[in-house]
């Protein structure tokens, strides 16, 4: 998509400090982290949210997933735990219309989530 912002990371129009990247997937660090670790892992094709991902996309999103357990493994948290999270639509708190997923960790998380 042209103008999104996360579509521009994944070409490279924007900077943004990549951590992992394939042809299928991007993660790179949250520019306002909320936790020492704060990495967004997205899918490169662009869907806007979770609700527009359809069962066509299931290895895409295990993908996706598994991508992100590595990233956790490599940033030292797989003992101490992590949290995966992707907000759905606004009243979840999304803000950005390119479906991703934060892997937090390095501190602590209560639940439930605010
Ligand atoms: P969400 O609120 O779930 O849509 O998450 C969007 C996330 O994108 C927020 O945590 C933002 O801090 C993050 N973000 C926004 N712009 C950028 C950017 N240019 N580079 C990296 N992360 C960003
Ligand atoms: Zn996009």
């Amino acid at each position: 998509m042209q103008d999104c912002l996360f579509c521009k990371i994944s070409r490279k129009e924007i900077p943004a400090a990549i951590v992992y990247e394939d042809r299928l997937v991007a993660a790179f660090d949250d520019i306002n982290p909320q936790a020492p670790v704060h990495v967004l892992i997205i899918p490169k094709a662009h869907y806007a949210t979770l609700n527009d991902v359809s069962a066509e996309e299931q290895a895409l999103l295990g993908h996706v997933v598994l991508v992100a357990t590595k990233i956790a493994g490599e940033r030292g948290l797989k003992e101490q735990g992590y949290r995966l999270v992707a907000n759905c639509l606004a009243s979840a708190g999304q803000s950005v219309f390119h479906l991703h997923f934060h892997l937090l960790g390095g501190r602590h998380f209560s639940w439930p989530p605010g």
